[in-house]
């Protein structure tokens, strides 16, 4: 299917490496200019240089985006320079494992405010030229934990079920808007964040799937395409999981 964006721009937090760089490059092939946010500049500015050497636009952005501060001064000069910001995807996400009563305070916020605080500062910081242009795309990348918990990963399950109840809130909120809002819970894919799991929780993981295999970041990359282009104006408050089929 050939998906249509008419010159629209997108943000991508956590462009700079795994599934948001997979998803910032596939926006840039289909000719989104694309904003590359990641914590290092390094890796952000190393996306936007793949996508204009493929022939895209991109800048790129150095945003800790568990910082509510940082992140309004970002939206505030990028909306300067862009004057739409028209699809967003909060994808910058980290995981710090340990059983429940073992997680340090400081653990759990660290948790919290980077994969769930960082989509409603975004969202706040961006939402308003969109409605009015009545026009927006918001994808957020939760987890299949977040739909069914994990020993060891309450905090990372807790921040992945909050992303799913504002979605869904927001998807409420801004469809008079023209907004779309929706939700990707990602199974297992092979990335940074699960490349240090060892040759043999690998194989167990591979046992619960039964595609037998992990996700490449490519397969969130394209649904996240295609549920930012026009042909998905119909489709809103959605989760979709893309696991393999693990969790049915
Ligand atoms: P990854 O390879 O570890 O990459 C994470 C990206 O997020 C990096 O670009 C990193 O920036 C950025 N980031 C982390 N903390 C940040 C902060 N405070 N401020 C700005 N950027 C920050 O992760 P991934 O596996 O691609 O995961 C991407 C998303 O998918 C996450 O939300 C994750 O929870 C979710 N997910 C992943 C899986 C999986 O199996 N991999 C499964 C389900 C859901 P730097 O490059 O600068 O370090």
């Amino acid at each position: 299917m050939n998906l249509t964006f008419n010159n629209k721009t997108a943000l991508v937090t956590g462009a700079g490496r795994g599934i948001g760089r997979s998803i910032a490059e596939e926006l840039g092939y289909l000719g989104v200019t694309v904003i590359c946010v990641s914590k290092s500049e390094s890796s952000c500015k190393s996306a936007a240089d793949a996508i204009i050497k493929n022939g895209g636009e991109a800048t790129f952005r150095s945003v800790d985006v568990a910082d509510s501060k940082a992140v309004e001064v970002a939206c505030k000069s990028l909306l300067e320079e862009f004057t739409n910001i028209d699809i967003l995807v909060n994808n910058a996400g980290i995981v710090k494992d340990g059983l429940v009563l073992r997680t340090s305070v400081s653990d759990w916020d660290n948790v919290i405010q980077t994969n769930l605080n960082s989509c409603f500062y975004w969202v706040k910081n961006l939402v308003h030229p969109m409605a009015r242009k009545r026009w927006g795309r918001i994808i957020n990348i939760s987890s299949v934990i977040g739909l069914v918990g994990n020993a060891g990963q309450a905090s990372y399950a807790a921040s992945k079920a909050g992303i799913i109840g504002l979605s869904k809130s927001l998807a409420k909120e801004f469809a008079s808007r023209t907004i779309t809002v929706n939700t990707l819970a990602p199974g297992f894919i092979e990335t940074d964040m699960t490349s240090r799991l060892d040759e043999r929780t690998k194989d167990s993981i591979a046992n619960l799937i039964p595609l037998r295999r992990m996700g490449k970041p490519d397969e969130i990359a394209k649904m996240t395409a295609y549920l930012c282009s026009e042909e998905a104006s119909y489709i809103t408050g959605q989760v979709f999981t893309i696991d393999g089929g693990m969790v049915m």
